[in-house]
């Protein structure tokens, strides 16, 4: 009989394959009080144990084939560089010695400690950094213990095969790679864990959080993997097996025709040209923009620099960071100032009083940088210094009113002046632009278009603010609506206010990525989208494949549209033009 479960598919691509189950074997790790004399002795073990786990990370590193994209390797870098951090050296040595105990229930005092300062972070992402200290500390465990894990191997099997886990580190994960691994199945794990990145990376599907999925699947049984949608099927019949194997083929076509895509021009079948361009959060993400066929970066986030630490980053490690994406994107590149509080509250030094009610609706953004010009002043000269080394531009969140985007030229200028007087280089122009995610500067589109040299229109925003919905609150999340028709004219409206003044439009929200609006935004007159790397072909593939002229027409005729169904019937028809 066939079984259906579900997890969180978090990498694409459909697999049926035979199911091989990797027994982690629960570590049961010994307590027990070392006498005065042993205290030095453990400590010895215990680093002996350390310095042999980093050996075999060095060693999975080594075994990373060439050619493989270079952030694959960076997730075991993090590993061998987190062995080393002191906060699971130190505390557990100071375990061993204060409390006197071995060394194995040492080093779980450490991880427990870490892995509950972790787990009480806020954001969603650094919640997930708990798993890297898990996967570290068990690799040091286990060798402590002898209990080391023995991955599934081919066993000269020819045929690829599902692993089903427990749990997967990044190093098993590149290892498992190598042996034609079709998919991967975890019990734990979420969406942002580094795990389901590298899978992600590696274009092997994947589900996680699949809770008992090593009780619920039998060795060697055949199972249908669907990585987008988290579905597993186990013993299928011939009838899904049959489906699933055409759903399989249609999707290898999709994806054959878009890396065709990858060298080619966006331009679209009426001959207009649409650049579509990367939003990025780290340095190292340019060289995954560039690899998508991104033109450039429509986004830099910059608030990342300023997350994860005490003291707020200088100038100097600004400009540093600035200087190194700038030189590392080819083509134009969009650098926000920074966008705190609401959803990214960092400490950074900063001292906060408690939150505020409305947080979203409060000091955040362009609002926080007038209030605390000295926080602006140090990020403002880092960026106009790093312009020297490429084609950059600054983009000013949140923006709801002129006098908001002068005062903040203007302390651009004042800084542009003093860098000079001290003889530093710099780009001669650096356009500034405002980031339209505010409806009132969306329908004050007309008179700030004749200030920004150009907009950004951020709809995560902008559907926040337009329909009165906290973008982070569950609760509401079902009112979300990109095609709500306030949100839609609010984006024509921006459009054309750019238009008629002959300045730049590009969007940078999420609805700019999603290739369900590609269609409606080339017909509402969006020329730049700047999105997710993953989604540059997907769109790409739309675009080539688009009458712009004849979208235009039909999408602006659809504003006028006030029944929501009628509405979406009429997008829907857009497929075909
Ligand atoms: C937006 O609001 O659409 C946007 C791109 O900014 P963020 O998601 O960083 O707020
Ligand atoms: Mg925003």
């Amino acid at each position: 009989m066939s079984l259906w479960l579900s997890g969180i598919g978090v990498s694409r691509g459909i697999v049926i394959a035979r199911v091989q189950k990797m027994h982690a074997g629960e570590l049961e790790i010994p307590e027990y009080k070392l006498a005065a004399g042993d205290i030095e002795g453990e400590i010895v073990r215990f680093y002996g144990a350390h310095r042999r786990a980093k050996e075999q990370l060095r060693e999975v590193r080594a075994q990373i084939p060439e050619g493989t994209p270079g952030d694959i390797a960076a997730f075991i870098d993090t590993h061998i560089l987190m062995m080393d951090d002191r906060s699971i050296t130190d505390t557990t040595v100071a375990h061993i010695r204060n409390d006197r105990i071995n060394a194995e229930s040492a080093l779980r005092r450490t991880r427990d400690g870490l892995i509950d300062v972790f787990e009480q972070m806020d954001d969603p992402y650094l919640r997930t950094r708990r798993d890297d200290v898990e996967h570290v500390c068990s690799r040091i465990l286990r060798i402590l213990l002898k209990s080391e894990r023995h991955l599934p191997t081919q066993g000269g099997k020819a045929e690829p095969y599902v692993v089903v886990a427990d749990d997967l580190t990044p190093a098993d994960i590149i290892l498992l790679s190598q042996q034609h691994v079709a998919a991967f199945i975890t019990e734990y794990g979420g969406p942002l864990s580094h795990t389901a990145i590298l899978a992600r990376s590696l274009a092997i599907p994947a589900i996680v959080g699949l809770r008992d999925a090593r009780r619920l699947l039998r060795e060697n049984e055949q199972v249908i993997v669907e990585g987008e949608a988290g579905h597993v099927l186990a013993s299928p019949d011939e009838q899904a097996l049959a489906f699933y194997r055409g759903k399989q083929d249609a999707h290898a076509r999709h994806r054959a025709d878009l890396v065709k895509l990858k060298g080619r021009d966006t331009i679209s079948r009426d001959g207009v040209h649409i650049r579509l361009l990367a939003n990025i959060e780290l340095p190292e993400d340019a060289a995954v923009a560039r690899e998508n066929g991104a033109e450039g970066v429509g986004l830099y986030r910059t608030e990342f620099l300023y997350m994860n630490r005490k003291e707020l980053p200088s100038e100097e490690e600004q400009y540093e960071a600035y200087s190194r994406i700038v030189s590392a994107v080819r083509g134009p590149i969009t650098i926000r100032t920074l966008d705190l509080g609401a959803d990214k509250q960092v400490d950074s030094g900063r001292t906060h009083g408690p939150l505020p009610t409305n947080p979203a609706l409060g000091l955040r953004a362009i609002r926080l940088c007038l209030k605390e010009p000295d926080l602006f002043r140090v990020q403002v000269r880092a960026l106009l210094r790093a312009s020297a080394h490429g084609r950059m531009q600054v983009m000013l969140p949140m923006i709801s009113n002129l006098q908001e985007f002068r005062q903040a030229c203007t302390l651009i200028e004042t800084a542009r002046a003093e860098l000079r007087a001290e003889g530093k280089a710099m780009a001669d122009d650096v356009p500034i632009g405002a980031m339209i995610e505010v409806p009132a500067a969306a329908i004050a589109a007309p008179i700030l278009a004749r200030h920004a040299r150009f907009f950004s229109i951020g709809t995560n925003d902008l559907i926040q603010y337009t329909l009165a919905i906290d973008r982070v609150d569950d609760e509401v999340n079902y009112l979300y609506d990109p095609l709500h028709p306030a949100v839609l004219r609010l984006i024509h409206q921006t459009i054309e206010a750019g238009r008629k003044a002959g300045i730049p439009v590009a969007m940078c929200g999420e609805m700019a990525g999603d290739p369900r609006f590609t269609r409606l935004l080339l017909g509402l007159g969006l020329t730049d989208f700047s999105m997710h790397p993953a989604s540059v072909l997907e769109v790409k593939q739309i675009v080539v494949n688009s009458d712009i002229a004849a979208l235009r027409k039909a999408a602006t005729a659809l504003l006028d549209s006030d029944d929501p169904q009628e509405m979406r019937e009429r997008i829907a028809q857009l497929e075909h033009l």
